[in-house]
């Protein structure tokens, strides 16, 4: 049904700010380490503009409307060290369009004094973005609804880009990536035991989960709670999930949804013992930069899931690198490495 789902996502247009398809690769030395199964690597961290992430394959297809409704700002926001945001800014200066950016303060302590203005804070500014602080409520899309209201009184014509970028169309953006790795793996001579990965605003499991269940139907797709909210991303993953597959046309089933809670730490954007090791794995056996408050917690998942014993040796497991390589300069020496 690989085709079939192409064709779907076919009738959706692509900017192409994106570099895809992403790179699939072994991480022969990781797997050896914890004894099996062969783990691979989907390089979401190399979608290149501004230092990549996994929301750009989402702005991708999102930011057509932006264009099409004829929009002269983009809006939206996150936490001080948000990559959705960053790769907003990013998207913007590369299509000519203002950014103005709700900054949350509160929801995360900062770490230390660099978290404020290194990592993607310093990008933010360096492509320019307006920054507006405002405190956290816990509401992830009213500040930036509210600055989008108040742009457009002083004649602006914004574009709101949700928290994430998580929407029912940048959950099927999401369901791309499926196609690539079912292309890549058929290449490399495996079908995937499970995708996992972390999972926050919840858009990317959303799109994986559309994907997989129409174009491979053998895989699981394991999402990983990083935000210590593990019911509410289950519902926003159903929720998101169901809206792409409305796009898509095709039928969702939610039992397939599974987040895995207890690998959060403490708190979103709080790095704890067990996300330093994984961290610290990927770095000396693969080369790979995790961050503390993403990927580094969502490959402590994995570990945790392997050594449990959740799958046989000869299974092939892709773990999805979704980016947050600047955070790691804004969380700095207070992880110890
Ligand atoms: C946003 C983000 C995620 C989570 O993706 P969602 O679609 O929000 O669930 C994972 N990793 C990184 C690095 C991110 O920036």
């Amino acid at each position: 049904m690989l085709a079939d789902l192409e064709a779907r996502l076919a009738r959706f247009r692509r900017l192409g700010l994106a570099h895809l398809p992403t790179p699939l690769e072994p991480m022969r030395r990781l797997s050896a380490h914890l004894g099996g199964p062969r783990l691979w690597v989907k390089r979401e961290d190399c979608t290149g503009l501004g230092l990549g992430g996994n929301k750009l394959r989402k702005l991708d297809y999102v930011l057509c409307e932006a264009l099409d409704a004829g929009a002269d700002t983009l809006v939206s926001g996150g936490v001080v060290q948000s990559n959705s945001q960053r790769q907003v800014a990013a998207a913007a200066a590369r299509l000519g369009l203002d950014c103005h950016l709700a900054v949350y303060h509160g929801r995360v302590a900062p770490p230390d004094a660099a978290y404020e203005t290194s990592g993607n804070a310093l990008l933010n500014r360096l492509f320019g973005a307006t920054l507006h602080d405002v405190p956290w409520t816990g509401d992830r899309n009213a500040a930036i609804g509210d600055l989008a209201r108040r742009l457009a009184d002083a004649g602006r014509r914004p574009y709101v880009v949700p928290y994430g970028v998580s929407s029912p169309l940048g959950a099927m953006a999401y369901a791309t990536t499926v196609v690539e790795i079912a292309h890549q793996s058929a290449a490399l001579g495996f079908v995937a035991g499970a995708i996992v990965h972390c999972s926050g605003s919840a858009a990317t499991q959303a799109g994986l989960a559309v994907g997989a269940a129409r174009a491979l139907p053998d895989t699981r797709v394991v999402g990983i709670d990083i935000d210590a909210e593990p019911e509410r991303v289950h519902a926003d993953v159903v929720r998101y999930a169901r809206g792409a597959a409305a796009l898509l046309e095709l039928p969702f089933d939610p039992a397939g949804i599974e987040v895995v809670a207890g690998h959060a730490g403490p708190a979103y954007g709080v790095a704890h013992e067990a996300t330093i090791e994984a961290m610290r794995l990927a770095g000396r056996l693969e080369a790979l930069v995790l961050d503390p408050v993403y990927s580094g917690k969502g490959l402590a998942g994995l570990i945790a899931l392997i050594r449990a014993g959740r799958w046989p040796q000869d299974a092939d497991i892709v773990f999805i690198h979704t980016g947050g390589t600047p955070a790691l300069f804004a969380y700095g020496e207070t992880l110890g490495l």
